[in-house]
């Protein structure tokens, strides 16, 4: 690393708080290396009484471009010069490019979903999506999926603080875009049979499955799983969640959500670099 530091050498970071357990130096780092460009990657673990300041400092510092994660995703769009449509879409901010001492704030989140499927060879264009969720991930995805043409969304969410996150997320697809979505109670089981039915792909973009909910899955079971039916997830921690493994036993081409960690990265990268990120080698340095 001292080596490929010099005077020359730009700097790209990330701010959040926590932070140390960041994938996004390493993918960073190792892109910028294989692909020989002049950049290194930090992670700055800022405090929220910081972020103004923060934000100026990179400016004053050139700064090329930084990721932005919990809690500042909502907060940052303050401090910037631009917000993109579909980060306004989001109300969620996790890049921003600095063009000569313009900042401009954008998502990649919802991008990075999209290409990890194409990655796996699956299009969901102009087809159905059922997804459970309405927080910061499953938000990205449903307005990234609607904007790419994905034809009817169909959103499950429980009665909880996301709710109305899920009528707004509906309200402006509906009336932003040419797909068709809508909200349903996740505890309407009837209903969730015949959207998951009519759908060619089911998404989970909840925390269940992970942390203290590892073991559990959003379905009832797993009769609502048909075996050409494509069922993502957006954890990757762990690698396959309890509905994956179920999903792959009933025979369900399964996708969990290093794809979609990896490619928001990478759509991060090309905006600050104008390169592709060489995706093999990145994967070869998270292992
Ligand atoms: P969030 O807190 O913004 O939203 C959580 C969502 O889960 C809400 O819709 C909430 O209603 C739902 N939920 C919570 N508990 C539930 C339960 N018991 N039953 C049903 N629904 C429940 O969180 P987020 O930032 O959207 O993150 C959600 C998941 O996505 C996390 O597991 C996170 O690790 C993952 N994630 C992955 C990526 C990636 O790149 N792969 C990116 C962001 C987030």
């Amino acid at each position: 690393m001292e080596k490929r530091i010099t005077g020359h050498t730009e700097l790209l970071g990330l701010i959040a708080t926590p932070i140390r357990h960041s994938k996004s130096p390493v993918m960073h780092n190792a892109a910028c290396r294989a692909l020989g460009l002049d950049y290194a990657y930090l992670a700055f673990d800022i405090q929220p009484d910081q972020l103004e300041d923060a934000v100026k400092g990179f400016k004053a510092l050139n700064v090329r471009g930084w990721n932005v994660s919990m809690p500042y995703k909502t907060s940052i769009g303050q401090y910037l010069d631009h917000i993109t449509p579909i980060a306004k879409m989001c109300g969620a901010i996790n890049t921003v490019i600095n063009d000569n001492g313009v900042l401009t704030g954008t998502i990649t989140d919802g991008t990075g979903y999209m290409n990890a499927l194409k990655d796996q060879g699956i299009d969901i264009i102009g087809k159905k999506m059922t997804i459970v969720g309405a927080g910061g991930a499953a938000t990205a995805i449903v307005m990234q999926a609607a904007l790419d043409g994905v034809k009817e969304i169909s959103i499950f969410n429980i009665k909880d603080a996301s709710w109305n996150r899920a009528l707004e997320n509906v309200e402006k697809i509906n009336s932003q875009t040419k797909c068709k979505a809508q909200l349903f109670d996740l505890n309407d089981h009837e209903t969730l049979r015949k959207e998951i039915n009519e759908s060619a792909i089911f998404t989970n973009a909840t925390n269940v499955g992970m942390g203290k909910l590892e073991g559990q899955m959003v379905l009832p079971d797993t009769s609502y799983l048909r075996k050409d039916l494509i069922v993502s997830d957006v954890i990757y921690m762990p690698e396959k969640t309890k509905l994956l493994e179920e999903a792959e036993k009933v025979g369900c081409q399964t996708i969990n959500g290093l794809g979609m960690m990896l490619y928001q990265g990478a759509a991060s990268f090309k905006l600050w670099t104008d390169q592709d990120m060489p995706i093999d080698k990145v994967k070869e340095a998270l292992d």
